[in-house]
């Protein structure tokens, strides 16, 4: 790995560690959601970085993509709350989560999926199979009474790529590939106490450009090259509405009936158990590197 792009991780890796902690300690009873992630996105931006997605909260039984939109009005209360944000410097990401508790009964659940992810860092190295890594995760969820979801992962990352290959499991897959010296990585544990799979529901908020088509309308073809700054990268309607205004709706609507977007829908445990997260993205060395540890 080249210096300049080590210093980039490590920079995008630091200021999503202050904003995970920044955000972690806006939640709380009475908190707007919509208020929060806002904050997050400001401060990274005021740290130097770009967000690498849109900052996400989901409560409860959702694991994951929930987003609020400009409208947003959900204020917190009791829930198990996910919070997962991505950095980007240069292209190059940090990744992490954490899981506040609000309910006051579930700090178990929350606990499993933090030594989980200490667990699996712990035998990170060159060589280490990737399906070790998984069956840790699992034991340790698994020993703290709950299951891990099966169908969510840890993933390796690259410039402006945020789910590159290898696919970290939250299970021994009996996936053998090792993992590298240079790799950099995000584990990503979740513990539920439901049957841990998860399925998509309910409406997207964060989307994804997979194709430029030419387009007609000039709103949407200058809301177009809006996405198209982002590199790839997912971002959510929120950011298009506050440059844009309403006529951004528009706009989106033509680019996915053109299918230039993809569109990725609030994840949602299938038998409505509760979901916990914890996430670090790992340099992986004899000594890895925990980039988005504060
Ligand atoms: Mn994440
Ligand atoms: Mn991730």
């Amino acid at each position: 790995m080249e210096k300049s792009q080590l210093e980039s991780y490590t920079k995008a890796g630091k200021i999503a560690g202050q904003v995970r902690e920044y955000g972690k300690s806006m939640i709380k009873p009475g908190a707007s959601v919509l208020e929060i992630v806002e904050k997050i996105e400001d401060k990274i931006k005021e740290l130097g970085g770009e967000p690498a997605f849109p900052a996400q909260i989901s409560l409860n039984e959702t694991a994951a993509h929930y987003c609020p939109d400009e409208n947003d009005k959900t204020i917190l209360k009791d829930e198990v709350i996910c919070l997962d944000v991505g950095v980007s410097v240069d292209g190059f990401i940090g990744d992490t989560a954490c899981t506040v508790d609000l309910s006051g009964n579930n700090s178990k659940l929350v606990l499993a999926s933090e030594e989980a992810l200490k667990n699996a860092i712990a035998i990170v190295k060159p060589g280490v199979k990737i399906c070790e890594i998984g069956r840790v995760i699992k034991e340790t969820i698994t020993e703290h009474g709950f299951r891990p979801v099966k169908n969510l992962s840890g993933h390796g990352l690259d410039q402006y790529n945020i789910h590159d290959f290898p696919t970290i499991p939250n299970y021994d897959n009996e996936d053998d590939t090792e993992l590298e010296e240079n790799q950099v990585i995000a584990i990503e544990p979740f513990a539920t106490t439901g049957i841990g799979m998860i399925g998509e529901k309910g409406f997207a908020n964060v989307f994804q450009l997979v194709q430029i088509r030419p387009v007609r309308s000039s709103i949407t073809r200058e809301v177009l090259e809006e996405i198209a700054s982002y590199n790839g990268m997912p971002f959510t309607l929120r950011w298009l509405t506050k440059k844009f205004g309403m006529k951004a709706r528009f706009a989106m609507k033509e680019l996915k009936n053109l299918e230039c977007i993809k569109e990725y829908p609030p994840l949602v445990e299938k038998s409505n158990g509760l979901v916990s997260q914890a996430e670090h993205t790992i340099l992986v060395k004899e000594n890895p590197v925990v980039l988005t540890e504060v």
